[in-house]
């Protein structure tokens, strides 16, 4: 019988600024010694920033000419732990952080309209950004994807000796919000306001070292009572640019009528006429991108392998919610974020994977583990993510209860998100605050 693993999640960004990053690496490979963990999937960029040499995206300054993932794939291959590069596939940037770039370090291209989506109110991606704040690319474009299969390829050259590459957020991204006003005592807005407008909203919050910013875009779905009434709705559902459309007419063989004018009468037909088959494009759309980093490793080397972290349904945020998994949770993965991930298994692209059960008791955690692993329908490496936060406490109790559910049904492993959360130790070295202390519950774990 093969061993339990204990997987876990990490960000250079919580081994602090370069000077005590390096320190930190050996913190950190002695932690994963202690603890035995098997395999670590680690960010390799923040925003727009490499933490390797990269010949595609600027270096991170602050780390200056230190190779850091280098460094870090070195501490924990001396210690038995595997690094698997996380590749972030949809979410690129914040856009409020433009300001803070230097000009020569962007890549243009990024930013460039060719690149970005653009939703089913008409809506783009520059003007109405992810939950207000990022910058996502089309992975609905050919170039999107081949772009981030080439970043695959630079990382792949700069760090030859890492062990796998870990697929992050790749899917469409998905919120659907409904708001509802009351403007009877706003007449500046109530006597102004029509149907199939939009309204812009800029949320903006003090913080310690400035302000927040947000730019929400709502479209006025309803007005009721001479505006006195009015429902706004964000459905953020893509890609309907010029190119998407295209290429979903060309592969599917529907025709768009042309008297269609305006982008969000042409996505209503679309989604009122054929959702199954646009769902199921955008699903494909997902899937090609899995198969072009597939293609980058294999070209590069064959025994590295690709896995990936992913859901076990939707709503945002994962798996929010104390509602008892069940079997048709996956299939809203489909008509949101379009990552049907079991077929990419059955397909053979995917050596193991990771789904995200944040937010879970053990016990549900458990349940859509054996829900997935049915769907799946043979023995597979599924190492469900579990995570602890400020604001999400989970108990040391539970970590010991989940751990030993799916250890003693046979499951191949767990992974915790996130290093700088669950190491107690960690914590404490950057004066954060303590969650719980769940070294010590480690400690007897992994001596079982
Ligand atoms: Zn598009």
């Amino acid at each position: 019988m093969s061993k339990f693993e204990l997987n876990l999640w990490a960000y250079p960004n919580e081994f602090g600024s370069s000077s005590i990053a390096i320190k930190e690496i050996n913190n950190f490979s002695e932690w994963c010694n202690k603890y035995d963990v098997n395999k670590v999937f680690l960010a390799i960029r923040r925003n727009i920033y490499a933490y390797y040499p990269s010949k595609m995206l600027p270096v991170d300054p602050k780390l200056g000419k230190i190779n850091l993932i280098g460094r870090i794939v070195k501490a924990l291959h001396d210690v038995g732990t595997e690094v698997h590069a996380m590749i972030v596939v949809s979410p690129w940037f914040y856009k409020n952080m433009l300001a803070n770039i230097p000009s020569k370090d962007f890549p243009k291209f990024l930013y460039s309209d060719e690149w970005l989506p653009i939703d089913r109110y008409g809506f783009s991606e520059r003007d109405a950004p992810f939950f207000g704040r990022t910058i996502d690319l089309d992975i609905g474009k050919e170039r999107v994807r081949r772009f981030i299969a080439n970043h695959v390829k630079d990382f792949l050259e700069s760090v030859p000796e890492i062990d796998g590459i870990h697929l992050d957020f790749i899917r469409y991204r998905y919120w659907n919000t409904q708001i509802d006003m009351n403007l009877s005592e706003a007449s500046e807005l109530s006597r102004n306001i029509v149907k199939d407008s939009f309204i812009d909203i800029s949320l903006k919050i003090n913080v310690l070292r400035g302000v927040k910013k947000f730019t929400f875009r709502y479209y006025v779905k309803d007005v009721r009572r001479n505006g006195r009434k009015i429902r706004l709705e964000r459905e953020y559902l893509y890609c309907f640019c010029n190119e998407c459309l295209k290429n979903f007419e060309e592969s599917t063989g529907i025709e768009i009528p042309s008297k269609l004018y305006s982008i969000k009468e042409k996505a209503d037909w679309i989604l009122n006429n054929f959702p199954t088959e646009f769902h199921r494009w955008r699903t494909l759309q997902v899937k090609d991108q899995a198969i072009k980093i597939r293609n980058t490793m294999n070209m590069y080397n064959k025994s590295l392998k690709l896995s990936a972290a992913t859901f076990a349904r939707f709503p945002p945020y994962g798996l929010v919610g104390s509602e008892t998994p069940n079997e048709n949770d996956y299939d809203s993965l489909i008509p949101t974020i379009a990552q049907d991930w079991v077929d990419w298994i059955n397909d053979g692209l995917l050596d193991f994977a990771a789904p995200m059960l944040y937010w879970m008791k053990p016990v549900n955690v458990f349940r859509a583990w054996r829900i997935l692993m049915k769907r799946i329908g043979r023995r597979y490496p599924l190492y469900p993510g579990v995570l602890t936060s400020e604001k999400y406490r989970y108990r040391p109790s539970q970590l010991k209860e989940i751990y030993n559910l799916l250890k003693n049904s046979n499951g191949a492993g767990i992974t915790l998100f996130r290093y700088g959360t669950w190491s107690h130790e960690r914590r404490k070295r950057f004066g954060e605050k303590t969650i719980y202390y769940y070294e010590k519950v480690l400690r007897d774990l992994r001596a079982l």
